[in-house]
Formats: structure tokens, C-alpha cells, sequence
């Protein structure tokens, strides 16, 4: 039993195979069934579950080179249905926040900030707590890392889903220091978060292969060698807290911009003017990385210490794929129907999710811009979100629909959780 204080915590979350374990919430015939999930136009493997990575189903292979094998493997295919993602990770991120003050890493991970804790604090209960909660609230399994530092409460999460003697959470510190040496010992360098392949090379040329050895190595030539990044690594990896997630990520599947206040801020209208920015500057990463995004959820927190607790969260889904300014900043805006008026909001945020190459969607835009003000890309969006995207179109967007109007989705599941009309169905008996 610890006799001192925890130090400051942080708790990794991570849905495991997130796309196919929301896809599983809504049909029960999926579990332990072998599962993919088909990029737009149900071309290549975006996700994969566990049963179907263990039949070797790498990402990013085609569909139609494994459907001749699927009916002999039992392989379950879905077209990927990024409306239900984005709520259930919106799901899952209401019920972190009941927990600890919650940073959304990507749309199926994220960091609790323990901060200190007491002695007493039973940390494994608290992460079979966190996990069992997920799996009644939202239905979703999650398994929770535990540590002094972002990066190891990453390897902690990792560790939990690699050894089922875990069962799904791992306190870093509470392991024995052999073992872990041993297991950081066995363990390449590409284990460690924010390893790339190429930093992966270049440190084996330094004769730095495991994680051990990296935690070993002297943090100063690190950085004289490589760069801050790798340094900073080095330290997390001793147990020393050095990095801080920045409010900005572009990833393949997400795009994050989400930021803490100086002053909270109180009032709708100010909040109003947050979002306005915050969906503006999203939209200018949008464009600098050549993409477009479909869904947009927003976020907004009070501090975890004020009077007031609210953490009110919204998926926008966007009538079309777009990087346009007044669009996004719009979606984000709402948001502000649930949020209380003389609420100390702290911070507030938005996800992108969908994210599709830019090109090829060129008519569309233009003229949805400029019936902005006569409310038409409003009732466009009405109409689309009621009887599905790309119902109804303006203009060339009507005539000449762009590749999101065609998209083939055959192996769609139903948008369970946005859609009355696509409910999962409970037979009784
Ligand atoms: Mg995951």
C-alpha cells in the first residue's frame, strides 16, 4: 500500500476497436464476431476488431479482395456510419467528464486529469469504475491506463489491452518495478506514442531499440540529436511531466480545436462569438490540410470545481462535406440552446469527424454560401438530416451531385442513436 500521496494522475481512456465496438451496441450478433469497417464507398478496411485481426486483416485492405473468404471466415463487414461514432464518442466523453476533468484525444480516446490524489485512493477501482460505467452507460468497451504522465498512462493502456491478467485497467506504479523493467526491456521503441517508423530507425542507429533503453538514455543528448519532442518523451517515460497536450490536433480520422479561457466566459452571446472563432480557425486547418469535414460535434465545460458543473455536448451533422467558415461556425453555434445563461463556462471546443479529401466537391459550396442568408442551406440541411444526406440538393449540387451523393453504403448500420426512425428494434422474449 502506497504510504505517501499520489502524485498528479492521469488516466488514459480508449475505446477498444472503437468503430466495430459501436457497431456491435446496435447489433448483438456482431460480438465476438470477427468485424471490419469499409471506408466512403465501402473500398478498403478502416477499422478492425479483434476477432478480425486475429485473422490477419490488415487495415487498409480492399473489400473485394476479402469478400470471396468472408462467408468461409464468418468476416462481418460494415459501411462506416461516422453519424453513430460521433455521438457514441460523444456519449462516451459526457460520461468521462463525471469522472475527472476530461481532454478528448481523438474520437475514441481521451485523458482524465486526476490531479493529486490521496493516499487511500483505491486507483484500480477507480479505472474498473470508469470502465464498467462505459460499458452500462454507453455500452462500449474501454480499457484504462493509469500513470504519472501522458506517455505512460498511454503504455499503461496499451499493457491493460495487450495482458488479460489486467482485465482492462493497469495502474503503472501499482505494478512491481521488476516486471515493468522486464517489460519495457522486451518492448520495441514503436510502442511508445509519438514513436514514428522513421524516429523508429533513427534511434536503432543510436542503438536505442526498446523502450527501456530509450527510458535510459540521457535526455540532453536526446535532444541535442533528435529534437525537443523525442526529449520529452524520455522524461515522460522516467515518470517526469513534460509534455502538455496542445488544443490542436489533425489526425487522419479528426480534427480537435478546443481551448481552455483566461476569463470564463458567462453568456450565450459570448459564447456565440468563442464558437464563431473557433469554427472559423477549424475550418482554416480544414483547408491547410485539404479536407473537408461531414460532422461536427461542440463541446463546452465548466471548471470541475465550480458551483455550477455543466459539460453540455452537441453532433452537428453537416448537410454536405465542407471547410467553409460560416457553415462550421454555425454548426458549432448549436450548442447554445443548452447552455445556461450566468454559467462560468471555462473552456469549449469542436471535433471534426468524416474527414474527405477536398477535391471534387467544387459546385455545391458556392451556392449553398450564398443562400446562407435566405435560410435555404437550413432547410437543405432540414430536409437532409430527416430523410438522409443528399436528399435534396441546390443547384449543381440538385443537377450534378458531388461523390458524397452516390457514396455507396450497403452494409450501413442504422444511425441508432440521432435518428427516431433508425432506433434499434428490442423484440420482446
Ligand atoms: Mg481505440
Amino acid at each position: 500500500m502506497p504510504t505517501e500521496p499520489h502524485p498528479a494522475l492521469v488516466a488514459h481512456v480508449d475505446v477498444n476497436s472503437a468503430y466495430a465496438s459501436f457497431e456491435r451496441v446496435f447489433d448483438p450478433s456482431l460480438e465476438g464476431v470477427p468485424t471490419v469497417v469499409l471506408s466512403n464507398n465501402d473500398g478498403c478496411v478502416v477499422a478492425a476488431s479483434k476477432e478480425a485481426k486475429a485473422l490477419g486483416i490488415p487495415l487498409g485492405e480492399p473489400w473485394f479482395k476479402l469478400q470471396p473468404r468472408a462467408a468461409m471466415t464468418g468476416l462481418q463487414a460494415r459501411s462506416s456510419n461516422y453519424e453513430l461514432y460521433g455521438d457514441m464518442s460523444r456519449r462516451v466523453m459526457e460520461v468521462l467528464e463525471r469522472f475527472a476533468p476530461t481532454l478528448q484525444y481523438s474520437i475514441d480516446e481521451a485523458f482524465l486529469l486526476l490531479g493529486p490524489r490521496s493516499a487511500e485512493t483505491d486507483l484500480a477501482a477507480f479505472g474498473r469504475e470508469v470502465k464498467d460505467t462505459l460499458r452500462r452507460l454507453v455500452g462500449v468497451p474501454v480499457c484504462v491506463g493509469i500513470a504519472r504522465t501522458f506517455t505512460l498512462a498511454k503504455l499503461a493502456n496499451r499493457t491493460a489491452k495487450k495482458l488479460p491478467v489486467f482485465d482492462g485497467v493497469c495502474v503503472w506504479d501499482s505494478t512491481r518495478p521488476e516486471w515493468r523493467d522486464a517489460l519495457l526491456a522486451r518492448l520495441p521503441v514503436s510502442e511508445v506514442w509519438s514513436i514514428a517508423s522513421r524516429l523508429e530507425r533513427r534511434l536503432a542507429a543510436q542503438g536505442i531499440t526498446t523502450v527501456a533503453q530509450l527510458r535510459a538514455a540521457d535526455p540532453v543528448a536526446i535532444r541535442a540529436r533528435f529534437n525537443v519532442v523525442v526529449m520529452r518523451t524520455v522524461l515522460e517515460l522516467a515518470g517526469t511531466p513534460a509534455i502538455t497536450l496542445e488544443e490542436e490536433r489533425i489526425g487522419k480520422e479528426q480534427l480537435i480545436f478546443s481551448r481552455s479561457f483566461s476569463e470564463p466566459v458567462t453568456s450565450r452571446e459570448g459564447m456565440r462569438q468563442v464558437l464563431s472563432v473557433y469554427g472559423q480557425q477549424a475550418a482554416a486547418r480544414l483547408v491547410r490540410h485539404h479536407q473537408k469535414a461531414k460532422l461536427l460535434t461542440v463541446f463546452a465545460g465548466t471548471s470541475h470545481f465550480a458551483a455550477q458543473r455543466d459539460f453540455p455536448n452537441m453532433l452537428v451533422p453537416l448537410a454536405a462535406p465542407t471547410s467553409d467558415p460560416v457553415v462550421l461556425a454555425k454548426a458549432a453555434g448549436r450548442i447554445l440552446p443548452l447552455l445556461h445563461e450566468g454559467t462560468r463556462y471555462a473552456r469549449a471546443g469542436i471535433m471534426l469527424t468524416d474527414l474527405r479529401p477536398a477535391d471534387g466537391q467544387c459546385a455545391f459550396e458556392p451556392f449553398r454560401f450564398r443562400h446562407e442568408d435566405e435560410g435555404i442551406a437550413e432547410l437543405v440541411d432540414q430536409v437532409n438530416r430527416k430523410l438522409g444526406g443528399g436528399s435534396v440538393g441546390l443547384g449543381h449540387g440538385g443537377l450534378r451531385p458531388g461523390p458524397q451523393w452516390q457514396m455507396k453504403r450497403q452494409k450501413l448500420s442504422p444511425r441508432a442513436t440521432t435518428h427516431w426512425d433508425e432506433l434499434a428494434l428490442v423484440k420482446a422474449g
